[in-house]
């Protein structure tokens, strides 16, 4: 119950601390209420009279799960003192006034309310998750409490984080520690690795069952597709073990992409006499807790997205934690009562190959979404090449970033943000994506592209409705699509789009052919959102023509190809003479295959197309190129001078200066100038 969440014992200390300090740190274990509490204590003590609570959160999962917990304690309807926002849905109202929002959000909001005026505390929420906007965030905030002074409360809370090395970048702020009450949790390791951790869990997750008194099991898997099978296996064995001989038991998958209906099964109580079993990815880590396990089964793997400046790759590794997850994992055996925790690894792994701590998303990660944000910060004040980091990203990927924007036009020869930047940066989406709209904007195809965009926006929709043994394979044949899906997959998004809409947006119409539902409507609401941006972006001059009822022409697929090829201008590949496949035309070559879900077409010669666009690298099993478009030489030619005269010393100088690259693991001096330059962000 909130009642006896541990942060509330600590209302006083906090109110006061905030009142003397513009910036307070506050640590607390997880549960211990930081998320659901302090934007009520805030509210509670009059800090929501002049201004709302802002509470950023990086993941949409947690901002909209946070926030429906909060307005459920202050029995309020959800959307109205208590709102949440997340990119494509927005759940405020005139009168919120605790407000959750993803990180990413808060980023976008301050470019067109650069003081952010509207809140009157900001919260950075799960700071140790050291997200790339949460990251950014904190670097503005240094800014904005110095702009703001009296009016402006900054709070940053964490699990886990080193609280002095936040305090000392927020000039010696002070350091609450909210005591948590942690039961002991008990450390059990293998012996050895296993071959399988899915097997070697599903045994201990049944020996428990079997042998331990109730309480929850928590099992951390490392993705979506584990978490399938683990539920499937489990359901399986379950229900097989001698009837009577054990209590019952539900199995509840826990991740990101779970339908919300879903989502909120693990906060409902379990009936009496019923032991649950939930299979979860990191997210249970610390951005939700569940209450009532005692036992947590850790796999000590964690899967991360890595992207590698050097060849524009990106790459889904299944790696190990680090020692502060898996302590973060053992502890949440010991919130209600003493726990036990089984590591499916030996002690000397823990101490010796696991790094200490996770390495922040900014080291790791494509820049160029967030330099051509900070480059976009209209603020006479802000000079850039001041603005410092927790941890600096590397001076590969800043320069990676640098030359990205170049290609696409948002940033000039000197590395100082163009018009069209401007105009990219105000949509809320990756760069090549916003700038593929521009351009379809002026080649009369926008309509088109909305489609695309929101279709590459929302993933899922093309996958069949997961089912029991479905295969995870497009087979749109039934479809029967136009001519023209040989020209990849960008063109073929369209075409199913555009049959959907003739079908009238019909729910029947995506099962039938085998599309997810969920997907389509979210795809139908994301393209409505960018259309509305769009609108209020390009001030009027907007072609945005309705296709309903009419057939794509193979003029304007041509338009919408050439459009994607100036977003996608750094996403270009070439086919190789004497390979079945590409080779990747940015500053180092990579060779990569079209991805077998492709709809890309050989022709009559076996003959893949000469050129395309991607959008994205990725390697699985070994590199390929997903969601690829055909484009033409003559398109090509242009893009090709431009990296051949491309000068990276003066796309970096605009005001630039890149920080040396920070050695891996290495704590780095806060107050150092991290700065990152105009270009750089
Ligand atoms: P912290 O941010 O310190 O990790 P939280 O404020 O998230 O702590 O959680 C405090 C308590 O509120 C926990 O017991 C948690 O289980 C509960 N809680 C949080 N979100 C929800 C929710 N959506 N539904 C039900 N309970 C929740």
């Amino acid at each position: 119950m909130a009642i006896l969440l541990p942060i509330l014992q600590f209302e006083d200390k906090i109110i006061e601390t905030i009142e003397q300090n513009s910036v307070v740190v506050v640590i607390g274990e997880t549960g211990s209420g930081k998320s659901t509490q302090l934007s009520q204590i805030l509210h509670r003590n009059g800090y929501t009279k002049h201004g709302m609570v802002a509470v950023t959160q990086p993941r949409r999962v947690a901002a909209v799960s946070v926030a429906r917990r909060v307005a459920q304690e202050l029995e309020v309807q959800l959307g109205e003192e208590v709102g949440y926002a997340i990119r494509f849905e927005d759940r405020t109202s005139e009168r919120t006034c605790i407000k959750y929002l993803t990180d990413g959000v808060l980023l976008r909001e301050s470019l067109s309310d650069p003081e952010l005026n509207q809140y009157s505390v900001i919260i950075l929420d799960e700071a140790h998750e050291r997200s790339l906007n949460t990251d950014i965030l904190l670097g503005l905030m240094k800014r904005l409490v110095k702009i703001r002074q009296t009016n402006l409360k900054v709070l940053i809370t964490s699990a886990t984080l080193d609280g002095g090395k936040v305090s000392r970048f927020f000039q010696d702020c002070p350091v609450l520690n909210v005591p948590g009450k942690l039961f002991p949790v008990e450390i059990f390791y293998s012996s050895d690795r296993p071959t399988s951790y899915v097997e070697s869990s599903l045994k201990k997750a049944l020996d428990i069952h079997i042998r331990e008194p109730e309480g929850d099991v928590l099992i951390f898997m490392t993705g979506q597709d584990d978490i399938e099978k683990m539920v499937s296996k489990l359901e399986e064995k379950v229900q097989s073990l001698a009837e009577g001989s054990c209590m019952d038991a539900i199995i509840l998958p826990l991740h990101g992409s779970l339908p919300p209906e879903m989502q909120v099964r693990v906060f409902q109580p379990p009936p009496s006499n019923c032991r649950r079993f939930i299979v979860a990815t990191n997210i249970a880590e610390t951005s939700l807790t569940v209450d009532g396990v005692v036992y947590v089964i850790d796999s000590g793997f964690v899967k991360q997205r890595q992207y590698n400046p050097a060849t524009g790759m990106y790459s889904l590794d299944i790696v190990q934690i680090s020692r502060v997850q898996a302590d973060q994992r053992a502890g949440r055996a010991g919130r209600t009562c003493p726990g036990k925790c089984y590591r499916l690894y030996p002690s000397s792994i823990y101490r010796e190959e696991f790094p200490e701590v996770t390495v922040p998303e900014i080291q790791r990660s494509s820049l160029a979404g967030s330099v051509l944000y900070l480059k976009s910060l209209d603020v006479p004040d802000i000079d850039i090449l001041s603005f410092d980091f927790l941890d600096p990203p590397s001076r590969e990927s800043l320069e990676d970033a640098l030359r990205q924007l170049y290609l696409i036009d948002a940033i000039d020869g000197n590395g100082s943000i163009t018009r069209v930047g401007r105009a990219m940066a105000e949509l809320p989406l990756e760069p090549s994506l916003s700038r593929t709209l521009l351009e379809a904007n002026e080649n009369g195809c926008l309509s088109q592209a909305l489609t695309v965009v929101a279709m590459l926006s929302a993933e899922t929709s093309l996958l069949p409705s997961r089912s029991k043994g479905s295969e995870k394979k497009r087979k749109h044949d039934s479809l029967e699509l136009p001519d023209g899906s040989g020209w990849g997959d960008h063109i073929q998004m369209l075409q199913i789009y555009e049959k959907w809409d003739r079908a009238g947006y019909d729910r029947r119409w995506c099962t039938d052919h085998d599309l997810q539902v969920r997907g389509m409507m979210f795809t139908k609401d994301v393209r409505k959102q960018l259309c509305q941006i769009m609108q209020k972006t390009a001030k009027g001059s907007l072609d945005v023509r309705t296709s309903k009822g009419r057939k794509e022409t193979q003029q304007e697929y041509r338009n919408l190809r050439r459009s994607l090829c100036v977003g996608y201008a750094g996403q270009l590949a070439e086919r190789m003479v004497r390979h079945n496949g590409y080779r990747t035309l940015g500053f180092k070559a990579q060779l990569a295959q079209v991805h077998p879900l492709s709809v890309l077409k050989i022709d009559e010669d076996g003959l893949l197309p000469n050129y395309v666009v991607y959008h994205e690298l990725i390697a699985t099993s070994r590199p390929f190129l997903r969601n690829v478009c055909v484009v033409e030489m003559s398109w090509v030619m242009p893009i090709l001078k431009k990296l051949e005269n491309l000068d990276i010393n003066k796309l970096s100088s605009g005001g630039t200066s890149i920080p040396e690259a920070t050695v891996d693991g290495e704590v780095t001096d806060l107050s150092k100038e991290a700065a990152v330059a105009k270009a750089s962000d």
